[in-house]
C-alpha cells in the first residue's frame, strides 16, 4: 500500500508517510486505493484485536513494518470496544474506554507503537488543548525510541486536563506555554521550519493529520458494521461527533472497503464550515467558538481536505456524507434526554452525536460515543442533576506526580527546554 499526498504527486509507504506526519507544501497523505475487503464480512469474526490484525495488515504492506502489525497491534489495541443497545433503533459505540478514556488512545497508541517499532529516535511535537495531549502522552510513555513534547497553553485548560500531560515518563515533556492555544500551535509549525528542529530532531506530528492516527479508528467501524451484518443482514448508519473531522473520515474510509456501512452522519457543534459547504458549496473556514463540546472546537477543521479529495464533485460529496450542527442548548437537551429516557450518561460530544441520531430516528442509527462522560463531569452533572463517580482509572492518573516546563511562547526558549530535557 502506498499513500500519496493530496497536494502533489508523491508516493511514499506506510512507515515514510507516518515519520514525516504533513507531506510536502502542506499535503496531507491518504490511501492511494481502497481494497475490496467485503470478504471479512461473511469470515469468523472473533475478538475485535484479533479482527484489527487482520484487518490492517494490507495497510501497512510494503512498509519496513509490515511484519510487525500483529505486534503493534497487540501493544496498541489492548482495550475494550463497547457496543450497547438502547433500543431497536438506536445503539452506541463506546470508543473511550481506553487509558485516557477518549477515543483518541487509539490512534495514539497505534501511532506509538509503530514508531517506536522503528530503529531510530523520533521526536513528536503536539499542541493541544486537551484530549489529544493526553492520549499521546500517555500512548509514547516509557517507549524507548520516541521523545515526546507537549505544547499545552498555561491556565487554559482544566486541573484534571493538565494532570493527565504532566504524569508520564521522562520521555514525554508537557511545556505549559504562556499564551492561548494558537501561540502553541504556532510553535509547532515554527519548529518544523527551524534548522535547529530539522538538524537535531527527527520531527514528527501526532495530530490528526497523521494517517497512522486515522488507520486504526478504521478498524472500529469494519469490526461493529461486520457483526451488525451478520446478526441483521443490513448495513449499520452511523452518526459521528466531528471536530477536525479524523474519526469521521476513518468511519467514510472504511465504507470505501465495500464494508456493510450505510449513511455516515457527522454532527458538529456550532463550528459550522463542514454544514455550511454542504449547503453552498462553497468551503470557508471560520474563527473557532467556543462550545460545550469544546475537543469538536475546531473552526477550520484539517481533514476536510482528505474528504474533498476522496469526494472531489460536489453532488458525490453529499451523497456521501450529511453533517448537522448542534446547539449548546439542544447537546443539554440531548444530555437530558439520554439520562431521562435510557439511563445513559454521555459526554457533550457524544451528546451531538445523539442529538442527530434522534433527528433520523426512521433508521436505525449507531451513535460513536468518543469520551467517558466523567470527564467533563463540570458540564454534566448540573444537567442530570447528579454527582458522576470518577473510574478508577482517571483518579490513578489525577493522583500521578505531576512535572512540566513553563515557556514564553518563543522558538528560543522551547529549544533550551528541549536540550536540557533531552541532551544532557
Ligand atoms: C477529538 C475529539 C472529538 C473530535 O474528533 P475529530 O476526529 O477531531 O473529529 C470528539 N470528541 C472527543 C471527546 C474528542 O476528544
Amino acid at each position: 500500500m502506498k499513500y500519496h499526498s493530496t497536494r502533489a504527486n508523491i508516493k511514499v509507504d506506510f512507515t515514510k508517510s507516518i515519520t514525516t506526519g504533513l507531506a510536502e507544501n502542506g499535503g496531507l497523505y491518504v490511501p492511494e486505493h481502497f481494497p475490496d475487503l467485503s470478504y471479512l464480512k461473511d469470515n469468523l469474526v472473533t475478538d475485535y484485536q484479533t479482527f484489527a490484525k487482520e484487518f490492517l495488515k494490507p495497510f501497512l504492506a510494503g512498509s519496513s513494518l509490515e511484519n510487525k502489525s500483529s505486534e503493534i497491534i497487540k501493544e496498541a489495541l489492548n482495550f475494550p470496544l463497547i457496543y450497547k443497545n438502547l433500543n431497536n433503533n438506536l445503539s452506541v459505540l463506546e470508543l473511550f474506554h481506553g487509558p485516557t478514556l477518549s477515543f483518541k488512545d487509539f490512534g495514539a497508541r497505534f501511532l506509538a507503537q509503530s514508531l517506536n517499532a522503528l530503529n531510530k529516535k523520533h521526536f513528536i511535537l503536539v499542541a493541544t488543548s486537551g484530549d489529544t495531549g493526553s492520549a499521546v502522552a500517555s500512548s509514547f510513555s516509557a517507549l524507548e525510541n520516541v521523545n515526546v513534547v507537549v505544547l499545552y497553553p498555561k491556565g487554559k485548560i482544566s486541573p484534571r486536563q493538565e494532570a493527565q500531560i504532566t504524569c508520564w515518563s521522562k520521555n514525554i515533556l508537557a511545556i505549559a506555554v504562556d499564551g492561548v492555544f494558537d501561540d502553541c500551535q504556532l510553535l509547532v509549525k515554527q519548529a518544523f521550519n527551524d534548522h535547529w528542529f530539522i538538524n537535531n530532531l527527527s520531527l514528527s506530528t501526532a495530530n490528526s493529520i497523521n494517517i497512522g492516527r486515522l488507520l486504526p479508528q478504521m478498524s472500529y467501524y469494519a469490526y461493529s458494521a461486520i457483526k451488525h451484518y451478520q446478526k441483521y443482514q443490513t448495513n449499520l448508519n452511523f452518526v459521528i461527533p466531528g471536530g477536525n473531522l479524523g474519526n469521521a473520515t476513518a468511519c467514510v474510509y472504511a465504507k470505501q472497503l465495500k464494508l456493510p456501512i450505510g449513511n455516515i452522519t457527522i454532527a458538529t457543534n456550532e463550528n459550522k464550515a463542514l454544514v455550511n459547504y454542504l449547503e453552498s458549496g462553497k468551503y470557508q473556514p471560520n474563527k473557532t467558538i467556543q462550545t460545550l463540546a469544546n475537543a469538536m472546537d475546531v473552526g477550520s477543521p484539517s481533514n476536510f481536505e482528505r474528504l474533498k479529495y476522496l469526494f472531489d464533485d460536489f453532488e458525490k460529496f453529499k451523497k456521501n456524507i450529511s453533517a448537522v450542527s448542534v446547539s449548546d442548548q439542544q447537546i443539554k437537551q440531548a444530555i437530558l434526554s439520554g439520562f431521562n429516557n435510557f439511563n445513559y450518561i454521555m459526554c457533550p460530544h457524544t451528546a451531538t452525536a445523539f442529538y442527530v441520531a434522534k433527528l433520523n430516528n426512521h433508521t436505525a442509527q449507531c451513535v460513536v460515543a468518543t469520551a467517558e462522560p466523567s470527564k467533563f463531569e463540570t458540564i454534566i452533572e448540573p444537567i442530570i442533576k447528579q454527582v458522576l463517580p470518577t473510574p478508577a482509572r482517571l483518579r490513578a492518573l489525577i493522583e500521578r506526580r505531576q512535572q512540566n516546563k513553563n515557556i514564553s511562547p518563543q522558538l528560543s526558549e522551547l529549544k533550551l527546554a528541549i536540550e536540557a530535557t533531552f541532551f544532557n
